[in-house]
């Protein structure tokens, strides 16, 4: 920042108020010496009992017949009531008062008798303002002339001057340096000066010769592209031209200090009041704060047009790459399905055609899967478990899975875990298999038959609480080439599309994987070469058991059935997903009932025996009566036994916001669709057991 400005203040009425004598206030004492020469008599005092003159110029004197202060002082005793002749002084007050208290910014001249020194009597035109200070003490402004013939033309030229003390008082606030010009005499006055600009005026403010007073300043301080603006500005040509048709104009430039840069403004006004323009006031003043309010709020527009235009290119993308990726299964399953139709009569084609259809309906499966995958990734709803589990259950499980794959490429796998010294681990079970399961099933993808693939997990240090454990997948495949490298966590990105390469795929793949990675605190790495292969490295620290724990019950669906069987009213209108589930359930061992709305399940609570159903699977968006709406009425059941049912929302809306609202309605858990059964019994399992307590 740019050191604070010393402000030398104007202000007349607090100087008069409370003399001052310092340096600082030397522009109100140039002020004051101003008025002392004006040709009219001028007064200032305080507008309370004793009328104290706090100050009056030469012409006033003079008016008094006095040629000294003390004269004046002794005549008048220092009071407004000691000019005014006493048989006048009941009206003046009057008037006076009456005029304050209905116009008190803007008076009329008053006329009353003075007595002169030598005890002439004199009439007089009185022509005052009425000013409160900042510390509310009030004072008259007086402006006092003798009836002449040249009254009027005083009285002009009084208004002249007050007028600039006016708007220089105005200026004042926000101004760091205030001058009057003439731009007739070629002077210029300064009134506030800041401290870059003190050098040229000297202690004393003199008056100055105005064109090209600033040459030093401009030199000194300012920013080179703005010295020719503002050296123009001195030019009493230019600011004629500039004035011509405003009362006044601005300047913008920007003064230099070291490294600091600051923004100022400079405002020239024509305070003539006639179309000659001679008499200019000019206020300097900074506008950094302003200047960089704005810069910053244009920053944060460009950063907010950016991600904008970014978001609508990545929504472009994701859609087109969308319709393409959805569109080419579709374009086989219908194209496979009217084939099929005429291949009615030969098995063999039939069954290939029905074979197409079964793959492309997987892949489409997959696709819908990932997409809905990654947006659960994004809004945050995915969360991370941490159970007690075996790492050599979760290896053994992905090689099951894995040899088949590799199977059909004759490509041969090197399992090998053997380096594991902590089994027993906390983890999320499933989250982990999907890591490697994805990047093995990459591996065989873009590994040509007869290639080679090894998995190697390691465990690197363990320390008290936790181990640090490698998975490598490496393969002999196609390899990834340097540049398509730095994109490939990109969703879709795919280093050749499928049509292409003929493999299957989605390109989001490794963006799940990453995600999911990141999400249990760990890391990814690639090495690759194009042609020779890739190795995927990740990097997992673990917490391990300490004693080990007995296996989960999850792990086998038969761990959940109870005797007798527990009776679930499953809320579903879709009827496909209706069976599926039924079907399900019915397989693990429950008894099924069923609604197709909200309304329905909520007439079969109410029917039932209390005490009959034991948990109900509910559907959110469902006609008639959506799953909220039935589950706060199921709540304010007068019987606790119905009231109580523990409520799952099984729903595809997977947002915070529609988990927000599923508990708000009075469900005890909301589990996303597509149904992943494992989880979902487990969520039945833990209703039951805590409603049982
Ligand atoms: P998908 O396999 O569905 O295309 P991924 O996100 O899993 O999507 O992978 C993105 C891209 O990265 C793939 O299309 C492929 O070009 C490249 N890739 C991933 N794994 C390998 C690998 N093991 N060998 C060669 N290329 C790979």
């Amino acid at each position: 920042m740019l050191k604070e400005e010393k402000r030398i203040d104007y202000n007349l009425t607090e100087y008069l108020l409370h003399p001052f004598s310092d340096d600082q206030n030397l522009a109100a004492i140039q002020i004051k010496q101003m008025i002392d020469e004006m040709p009219g008599g001028f007064f200032v005092y305080r507008a309370d009992q004793d009328k104290k003159i706090l100050y009056a110029n030469k012409a006033m004197y003079q008016l008094l017949n006095c040629s000294t202060k003390e004269e004046f002082q002794e005549l008048t005793h220092n009071s407004f009531r000691g000019i005014v002749y006493s048989g006048d002084w009941e009206d003046v007050e009057k008037t006076i008062a009456e005029q304050t208290d209905n116009h008190p910014n803007n008076l009329n001249d008053i006329k009353y008798r003075i007595v002169q020194k030598g005890g002439n009597i004199r009439w007089i035109d009185d022509y005052r303002y009425f000013v409160r200070s900042k510390n509310k003490e009030d004072i008259f402004y007086v402006f006092a002339g003798e009836k002449t013939q040249y009254r009027e033309e005083m009285e002009k030229m009084n208004q002249k001057q007050l007028r600039h003390l006016e708007i220089i008082e105005g200026l004042s606030i926000d101004y760091e340096s205030i001058f009057y010009v003439d731009l007739d005499k070629n002077t210029i006055q300064p009134y506030r000066v800041s401290s870059r600009l003190k050098k040229q005026f000297g202690e004393k403010y003199s008056f100055k010769e105005f064109n090209g007073f600033d040459k030093e300043y401009i030199s000194t301080w300012v920013y080179e592209e703005d010295k020719e603006i503002l050296s123009k500005v001195t030019n009493p040509e230019y600011i004629r031209e500039k004035l011509a048709d405003e009362k006044s104009f601005y300047v913008y430039y920007r003064v230099i200090d070291g490294e600091n840069i600051e923004h100022l403004q400079l405002r020239v006004v024509d305070v003539g009041k006639d179309d000659h323009i001679s008499q200019i006031i000019l206020g300097y003043r900074s506008i950094d704060k302003e200047v960089r309010h704005e810069m910053e709020q244009k920053e944060l527009l460009k950063i907010a047009l950016e991600q904008a235009k970014s978001a609508i290119a990545v929504k472009n993308t994701f859609l087109s790459n969308m319709s393409h990726d959805i569109r080419t299964p579709m374009n086989a399953i219908i194209g496979f399905a009217a084939l099929a139709k005429h291949s009615i009569d030969d098995q063999e084609k039939l069954m290939q055609c029905l074979d197409q259809i079964e793959s492309s309906g997987t892949h489409l499966m997959n696709l819908l899967h990932d997409i809905l995958e990654i947006s659960r990734i994004e809004s945050g709803t995915v969360s991370v478990e941490h159970e007690a589990c075996s790492l050599r259950d979760i290896l053994e499980s992905v090689e099951r899975k894995v040899l088949p794959w590799a199977k059909e490429k004759e490509i041969s796998v090197t399992f090998d875990y053997s380096d594991i010294r902590h089994d027993g681990i906390y983890s999320d079970p499933q989250k982990l298999s999907q890591i490697l399961l994805r990047l093995a099933s990459n591996a065989v993808k873009y590994t040509e038959n007869h290639g080679n693939i090894s998995i190697i997990i390691t465990e690197q240090t363990s320390l008290e609480d936790y181990a640090i454990f490698q998975f490598v997948v490496e393969d002999n495949g196609i390899g990834i080439d340097e540049h398509f490298l730095s994109h490939i966590y990109e969703p879709f990105e795919r280093q050749k599309n499928t049509t292409l390469s003929k493999v299957q795929g989605t390109g989001l793949g490794l963006t799940i994987t990453k995600n999911l990675v990141e999400m249990m605190g760990g890391t990814i790495q690639i090495s690759s070469s194009l042609g020779k292969g890739s190795r995927f490295l990740v990097t997992l620290s673990l917490s391990i058991q300490h004693k080990q724990e007995p296996p989960q019950p999850d792990s086998d669906y038969s761990s959940f059935t109870y005797s007798p069987p527990k009776r679930i009213l499953l809320v579903e209108d879709n009827q496909l997903n209706l069976e599926i589930e039924v079907e399900l359930l019915q397989d693990a061992g429950f008894l099924l009932d069923t609604a197709e709305d909200g309304s329905i399940a909520v007439d079969k609570v109410k029917q039932a025996v209390p005490g009959y159903y034991d948990v109900i699977l509910m559907d959110i968006q469902m006609p008639v009566m959506d799953g909220y709406q039935a589950t706060r009425i199921i709540r304010s059941l007068s019987n606790p036994a119905q009231s109580k049912i523990p409520i799952i929302a099984l729903s595809a809306n997977v947002f915070d916001e529609d988990r927000k609202k599923s508990m708000e309605s009075g469900m005890n858990l909301h589990l996303a669709k597509p149904i992943d059964l494992l989880k979902l019994l487990k969520a039945i399992h833990q209703m039951i057991q805590s409603s049982a307590c």
